[in-house]
């Protein structure tokens, strides 16, 4: 394998970008996975929060090309994330979606005056909600609802929600409403 130009970046003295495209680089010279199938091979589409602390791979016990893993703040169930999960459905394949939010979640310090505060420093609102929330449970609830209630999904029988511990690793389910 031919070295790229990343190789002329002594490790640690440059950004984080570039400390990436540095790791990118080993690990594109062991790659194996040039023949996963796009389809998830579980059938299965995660949405999870995008805290730093959660590493959906390793504490799901993921495999490369196993699940479609759509992440944003809080692991809300926006607009968009219904948009990628009517992909994931019906044309990829899946049939499951798993929910995962988790402790001491940064949603839990904002409340929807964000918008206002917002609105009040650059002259506009922004047109999406925050998606706040002060207890984790309902949250969970509230996205699995969301998820059983879209009209686009039609794989909505096994959906499941958890919350994750930040300080153990470990998930614990979250009975729908
Ligand atoms: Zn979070």
């Amino acid at each position: 394998m031919v070295m790229t130009t990343s190789a002329s970046v002594p490790a640690g003295s440059g950004s984080p970008t570039d400390r990436f495209v540095e790791a990118n680089a080993r690990y594109g010279a062991q790659f194996a996975d040039a023949e996963l199938a796009g389809r998830p091979a579980l059938h299965t589409a995660v949405v999870a929060c995008m805290d730093a602390r959660l590493d959906v791979t390793a504490a799901l016990g993921l495999r490369n090309g196993d699940c479609h893993v759509i992440r944003n703040a809080g692991g809300a169930v926006t607009d968009d994330v219904i948009r990628s999960l009517t992909i994931s459905q019906r044309a990829l394949g899946t049939t499951a979606v798993v929910l995962v939010h988790h402790t001491a979640c940064g949603m839990e310090t904002l409340t929807e005056d964000f918008r206002r505060e917002l609105e009040l420093e650059v002259g506009q609102r922004p047109v999406w909600a925050v998606e706040s929330f002060q207890d984790v449970d309902q949250d969970v609830r509230q996205s699995i609802e969301r998820v059983r209630t879209s009209p686009f999904l039609p794989h909505t029988d096994d959906v499941r929600g958890f919350v994750y511990d930040v300080k153990t690793g470990l998930l614990r389910e979250v009975a729908p409403a």
